[in-house]
C-alpha cells in the first residue's frame, strides 16, 4: 500500500489504518491472541498506521502484535481527561503498556465544543511539553463536531486533525445539533491547509453504511486533505477486502456480509442512574416510560463508547 504525508508531522501513513476498537472489550471482544493476529495480519500485509485510545482498554493488542515485527508502525492514541496529569499518566501508560519509546500521535479525545477544548488547557500544556521531550511526535484532536473541526484547524499548537465524515453525515454534529458531510469536508480542507495530518474515522458511520461498502470508501478516499482513514477490523477476510477496493481489484458487485452490531439494553439490568445519556457523544440514548436507558438505532453508530460506564453492565453490544 502506498503511503501519504500526514501534514507537517513528516510521518508517512498508509491511506487505510487499523481501528483498534473493534477487537476489544467494548465490541467483539477478541481474546489477545485473536485480535492482535488480526492485528499482525494487518501490519505484515502492509498496513502501518493503528488508532487506539486509553480509554479502549486495547494496548495489550497491540504490543502483543508488534512484537518481533521488523518495522515500526504509526501509533495513535488519546485520552478523555482534561488536566496536565491526567493527561501526563495517559502517555506514560501508554507507552509502559505498548512497550514503545515515542508515541507517535497523541490526542485529546473526542472534543465536543469550544468550551470543552478550553477546559483542557492542562492537557494540551502536557502534551506540548511531552513533543518538546520527545515522548510523541504529533499532537492533536479527534472530534465529531464541525465547529471544534474549524476552531482545532486554526490552532498552530495541534499537528493533526481526527474527525468523523462519512458519506451519509451520520453522527457529524455542530453545536447541540446536526452538521453536514459539507460543512466537515470544509474544515478538513482547512486544516490541510494548515499545514496539519487529517485522518478520518467512521467512514461506515459506525456500522450502519457497511452496506454501501464501496461508496462510503471510495468518498472518504477522495476528499481534498484526507491522508488516511481509520477502519475497525475484525478478521484477516476484512483485511484483505480493504486491499483489493484501495488497490481497485475489488469486484463491483461485491457486497459484504451485512450481519452488524446493534446496542441491546437489558431492561431487567437498567438501573436509570442516566451515565450512558451523558457518555454518549451522539445523543443516542434516552429515558422510556419507566425512566431506563433505551437506544435510537437511528442514532446510534455502536461505538461502544456508553458500554463500560454503566455500572451494571446493562448495555449489550449484540449482532443483529
Ligand atoms: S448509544 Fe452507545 S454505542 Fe451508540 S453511539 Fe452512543 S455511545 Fe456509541
Ligand atoms: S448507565 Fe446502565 S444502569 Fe445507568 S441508565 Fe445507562 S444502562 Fe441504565
Amino acid at each position: 500500500m502506498k503511503k501519504n504525508l500526514l501534514g507537517k508531522t513528516g510521518l508517512m501513513v498508509t491511506p487505510v489504518g487499523f481501528g483498534v476498537l473493534t477487537v476489544g472489550n467494548t465490541q467483539l471482544n477478541l481474546s489477545v491472541n485473536e485480535g492482535s493476529a488480526v492485528l499482525r495480519y494487518a501490519l505484515e500485509r502492509g498496513i502501518n498506521f493503528l488508532d487506539t485510545a486509553q480509554y479502549y482498554e486495547t494496548y495489550p493488542y497491540i504490543r502483543k502484535a508488534l512484537k518481533g515485527l521488523p518495522f515500526d508502525p504509526i501509533i495513535c492514541s488519546k485520552c478523555l481527561d482534561h488536566s496536565y496529569e491526567q493527561m501526563k499518566f495517559a502517555v506514560e501508560e501508554a507507552r509502559r503498556e505498548m512497550d514503545r519509546d515515542v508515541i507517535d500521535i497523541f490526542l485529546l479525545h473526542e472534543v465536543r465544543s469550544d468550551d470543552d477544548l478550553s477546559r483542557r488547557q492542562g492537557a494540551i500544556e502536557y502534551l506540548q511539553e511531552a513533543k518538546i521531550k520527545g515522548l510523541v511526535k504529533a499532537v492533536g484532536v479527534s472530534t465529531h463536531h464541525v465547529d471544534v473541526a474549524e476552531k482545532v484547524a486554526m490552532l498552530p499548537e495541534f499537528d493533526v486533525l481526527f474527525p468523523l465524515i462519512n458519506f451519509k453525515s451520520l453522527g457529524i454534529r455542530k453545536g447541540s445539533g446536526a452538521g453536514t458531510k459539507e460543512e466537515m469536508a470544509a474544515a478538513i480542507a482547512l486544516s490541510a491547509k494548515q499545514g496539519q495530518g487529517v485522518f478520518a474515522m467512521k467512514v461506515f458511520g459506525g456500522g450502519p453504511l457497511i452496506g454501501d461498502y464501496q461508496e462510503a470508501i471510495r468518498y472518504v478516499n477522495k476528499l481534498p486533505g484526507i491522508a488516511s482513514m481509520m477502519i475497525g477490523f475484525g478478521n484477516t477476510e476484512e483485511v484483505d477486502r480493504i486491499f483489493e477496493m484501495i488497490n481497485g481489484t475489488l469486484p463491483s458487485s461485491y457486497v459484504p456480509d451485512l450481519s452488524q452490531k446493534k446496542l441491546w439494553i437489558d431492561q431487567g439490568d437498567c438501573e436509570g442512574c442516566g451515565i450512558c445519556l451523558d457518555r454518549c457523544p451522539n445523543q443516542a440514548l434516552f429515558r422510556n416510560e419507566t425512566g431506563r436507558a433505551n437506544v435510537n438505532e437511528d442514532l446510534c453508530l455502536t461505538c461502544g463508547y456508553c458500554a463500560p460506564v454503566c455500572p451494571v453492565r446493562a448495555i449489550i453490544m449484540i449482532s443483529r
